[in-house]
């Protein structure tokens, strides 16, 4: 699905020198890698503070509880995500309160929003998924008028922009009052272990969440609230020092790999491409089909044979999901998340794909598509 040695050895040199002198200096923790890598990372994105943390879920988690929410209060998430959306919420004792996807482009509702407030809603979550941001400006607007806080789960979307009906533009993640991304290998902007970060243009919030990242304290070794420890390491800010004046290249190597596709799929019936909301870019983490009248066991299975990973983010919405039981939620209440965990189908997406592959990509799953009946 993805391709980190090739793009390893594109940028070796520099890597291996970012970490060499992180070794040299043997500021492993919190060393001045760190505090470069944030302050290039708040001048990438405009955020007023980056908190760097020791990956994605931490920073949620971090997120929700400078929030000074108290257990039973409702946090709003899409039920079509990964579940470290909603894991978070549940660990800290908040109720988690899921809601349906828009069948286009497969982040939250804003309908389904407004219909889930009530008196306990204080907080809502929405997943930028797959590299596209969800409704920002209407999602800012409702918890403006119910006084919500909004936590970005922007760990897909690094590097995406939303544009206003104003035409004021803002990188996902620096919308919400705190925006989280996961520096998770994989993702657009990825290291070579666990990383995260926290956004957050709220002076009040960031300290908060620099103190509860750092066991709960200012003072050394005064802990004025219950904290966490959650640090991304030197070695692991160095590599992404390197890598993050490469972002905007990655992103658009990104882009031209989803257009190949989309050229290629675009006018088949059983194919329905990745819907563009024409309010946000798409740094496209994951290039997601959905599938109609396909036996997607049966094409996963004929891809395989010919050497091509395809995979399907994600099965089981979290209504569904034996740790997140709960009466009152069944099989059927959200339509459309159920349907897209049946029909969804990733293919590879990463910065190398050449034109050879995704030639090669797009004629299997056309033919293995076609030879069913
Ligand atoms: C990757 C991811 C996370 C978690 O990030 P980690 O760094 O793996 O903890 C959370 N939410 C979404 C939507 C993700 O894709």
């Amino acid at each position: 699905m993805v391709d980190l040695q090739t793009q390893y050895q594109h940028i070796k040199a520099d890597i291996d020198r970012g970490i060499q002198a992180v070794i040299d200096s043997a500021s492993f923790i919190k060393g001045p890698a760190v505090t470069s890598f944030q302050h290039n990372l708040e001048a990438y994105t405009g955020a007023k503070h980056v908190i760097p943390v020791g990956n994605g879920t931490d920073a949620l988690q971090i997120a929700l509880m400078a929030l000074g929410l108290k257990p039973g209060d409702e946090v709003i998430t899409p039920t079509f995500t990964f579940i470290a959306t909603a894991e978070v919420v549940a660990l800290l004792g908040l109720t988690p309160v899921v809601v349906d996807v828009d069948w286009d482009t497969m982040n939250i509702s804003v309908e389904a929003i407004r219909k889930a407030i009530t008196p306990r809603t204080k907080a809502i979550v929405p997943v930028h998924l797959f590299g596209q941001c969800a409704d920002m400006e209407a999602i800012m607007a409702i918890a403006q008028e119910h006084k919500l806080y909004v936590v970005e789960d922007a760990c897909q979307a690094i590097g995406a922009e939303f544009t206003f009906s104003d035409g004021t533009k803002q990188q996902a993640a620096t919308i919400g009052h705190v925006g989280c991304t996961s520096f998770f290998p994989s993702k657009n902007l990825g290291c070579y272990g666990d990383g995260g970060a926290i956004f957050t243009n709220d002076d009040e919030l960031a300290a908060q969440m620099r103190a509860i990242a750092n066991h709960g304290m200012v003072i050394r070794y005064h802990h004025d609230q219950v904290g966490v420890n959650s640090r991304l390491d030197s070695i692991q800010a160095a590599i992404l020092d390197v890598k993050l004046p490469h972002l905007n290249d990655y992103i658009a190597a990104r882009q031209r790999a989803a257009a190949y596709y989309d050229q290629a799929f675009a006018n088949h019936s059983k194919i329905l491409i990745p819907a563009r909301d024409a309010r946000s870019t798409h740094v496209f983490h994951q290039y997601t089909l959905r599938l109609q009248n396909v036996d997607r066991d049966a094409l996963r299975e004929a891809l395989a044979q010919v050497g091509i990973p395809a995979m399907v983010y994600y099965p089981i919405p979290l209504h569904m999901q034996q740790a997140y039981q709960d009466p009152r939620y069944q099989a059927g209440h959200f339509p459309v998340a159920e349907q897209l965990a049946a029909c969804v189908l990733s293919l590879p997406m990463h910065t190398e794909l050449d034109e050879e592959q995704l030639e090669y990509i797009t004629t299997h799953v056309l033919q293995a598509i076609d030879a069913q009946l």
